[in-house]
C-alpha cells in the first residue's frame, strides 16, 4: 500500500466511524476483565458479533477470526489445500489474497481482471485451469461484484472450490444476495480502513456444518476439547475488545452504507459530464450488482498520477489501489515468474480511488468533484 504524508485537514481515503457506543462496549469488556477466551465458541461478544453477521448475510455459520488474512488462510486450510495445489486468484488485489495461498502451501496462479469492473475475467480463468487447480478466489474488489454465476459454472465443471475474498465487499449484493454467501466459504476483513472495523479482525461465512467445525479447530490450534490438537491450527482468535467494536459496528452498518451510497451517487452525478467528455470511467452499478461503495474508483485514460498529485494539493487523499499489482512485486516475481496480465497492468497504471466514507460531507464531495474537474481541464 502507498504511504503518504497526511496533513491534518486532508480528507483521508477511509476512516473508521467510531462513536460513544463503541467506547461504552469496549469499556464494559475492560470492566468485566474478560479480554479474550480460548473456549471453542469464543467469548460473549465474539458470539454476539457472529450471530449478527449470520443474520445480515443470511449464512448458516459465521466464524470470527483476528484478520481478513487469517480468514483466507483458515478457509484455504479448511478446504484441504495441499502442497502444490493451484489456487486461482486475481493479481489485482491486496497482497493478502496471495500471501494466504502461499502460507497454506498452495501455488498462486494469477488470473487477469476485466477493465470495466476490475473483477476476475472468467475467460482468462478458463485458460488458467489445470488438473492441479483446487480453488478459485474471486475478489470483490472495491465492493464491486465478481461474476458469480459464471464462476460457479466453471468451478462446478472442473470440481474446484470457490472461496470468496469479500474483505472489501461487506454489504455488496449480487442478485440481492450478499457477497460471501456464493462460494463454499466467504472471507471478510475488519481492518481499520474497511466499511466495518474492529481495528483488526476478520470472519468466515459458510453454510457447511463440516467446514464450520473445521474452522473452529483451525482458529484455535486444532483443538476440540482441551489439548487434543486434531488438525493443524493456529491462534486466529478474535479478542473480546475487537469483537466489542465489531458488534457495535454491525448495528451501524446500514447507516454507514447509506452515507457511502449518498456520497457515491452525488459524486457520480457531478462527475458524469466529465466522464462523457474527458474519457474518465466512473463506477457503474447494474440491476444485479449493487455496491457497498467501499472505494469509489475512477479510471483515467491519461494523466492519472498528475491528477492524483493535484487532488493531494487540494487536501484530498485520492489513492491508487493497487500498484504494483501482486505479480509485479519482488516476492511474487519469484513465485510466479513471467506472469503477464495486460488488463491488470493497465488498471494498475490508470485507476484512482476517491473518498466517499461516512465522514465525508456533501460539501466535501462537491470539493472533490470540482478539484478533479479542474485537474482534468489543465
Ligand atoms: C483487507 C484485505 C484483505 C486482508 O484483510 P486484513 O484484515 O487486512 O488481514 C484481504 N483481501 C482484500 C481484498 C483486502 O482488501
Amino acid at each position: 500500500m502507498t504511504t503518504h504524508i497526511v496533513s491534518s485537514n486532508m480528507i483521508p481515503i477511509n476512516k473508521p466511524w467510531i462513536g460513544e457506543e463503541e467506547k461504552r462496549e469496549v469499556t464494559s469488556v475492560l470492566e468485566e476483565n474478560t479480554l479474550t477466551t480460548a473456549a471453542r465458541d469464543g467469548g460473549k461478544r465474539v458470539r454476539d458479533f457472529e450471530s449478527q453477521m449470520r443474520n445480515y448475510l443470511k449464512a448458516k455459520h459465521v466464524l470470527a477470526v483476528n484478520s481478513g488474512t487469517a480468514a483466507l488462510h483458515a478457509a484455504l486450510l479448511a478446504a484441504g489445500i495441499q502442497q502444490g495445489d493451484e489456487v486461482l486468484i486475481p493479481s489485482f488485489t491486496f497482497v493478502a489474497t496471495a500471501n494466504a495461498v502461499v502460507a497454506a502451501g498452495g501455488k498462486p496462479v494469477f488470473v487477469d481482471v476485466k477493465k470495466d469492473d476490475y473483477t476476475i475475467d472468467v475467460s482468462d480463468l478458463k485458460n488458467k485451469i489445470t488438473k492441479k487447480s483446487k480453488v478459485v478466489i474471486p475478489v470483490h474488489l472495491y465492493g464491486h461484484l465478481s461474476d458469480m454465476d459464471e464462476i460457479a459454472e466453471v468451478a462446478e465443471k472442473h470440481s474446484i472450490d470457490v472461496i470468496e475474498d469479500a474483505c472489501q465487499s461487506l454489504g455488496s449484493t449480487y442478485k440481492k444476495k450478499q457477497t460471501g454467501t456464493f462460494g463454499t466459504m466467504g472471507c471478510f476483513s475488519m481492518y481499520a480502513s474497511k466499511v466495518l472495523t474492529a481495528g483488526e479482525g476478520g470472519a468466515i461465512s459458510t453454510d457447511s456444518d463440516e467446514l464450520a467445525d473445521k474452522i473452529k479447530m483451525i482458529r484455535n490450534h486444532g483443538m476440540v476439547e482441551g489439548y487434543d490438537t486434531r488438525v493443524l491450527g493456529m491462534n486466529l482468535r478474535l479478542p473480546e475488545l475487537s469483537a466489542a467494536v465489531a458488534k457495535v459496528q454491525m448495528q451501524k452498518l446500514g447507516k454507514m452504507l447509506e452515507i457511502r451510497r449518498r456520497n457515491a451517487e452525488l459524486l457520480s452525478k457531478m462527475l458524469f459530464p466529465s466522464a462523457k467528455k474527458s474519457g474518465i470511467k466512473i463506477p457503474q452499478e447494474t440491476a444485479d450488482k449493487k455496491f457497498n461503495w467501499y472505494l469509489y474508483t475512477v479510471a483515467f485514460e491519461n494523466n492519472r498520477d498528475r491528477i492524483k498529485d493535484a487532488l493531494a494539493k487540494d487536501n484530498i487523499g485520492a489513492t491508487v489501489y493497487y500498484s504494483p499489482p501482486v505479480h509485479k512485486t519482488p516476492f511474487y516475481m519469484q513465485v510466479a515468474p513471467g506472469t503477464k496480465l495486460p488488463s491488470t497492468e493497465w488498471c494498475a497504471d490508470h485507476v484512482l480511488s476517491l473518498p466517499v466514507h461516512p465522514h465525508v460531507s456533501e460539501a466535501e464531495i462537491e470539493q472533490i468533484a470540482n478539484s478533479l474537474q479542474a485537474a482534468l481541464e489543465k
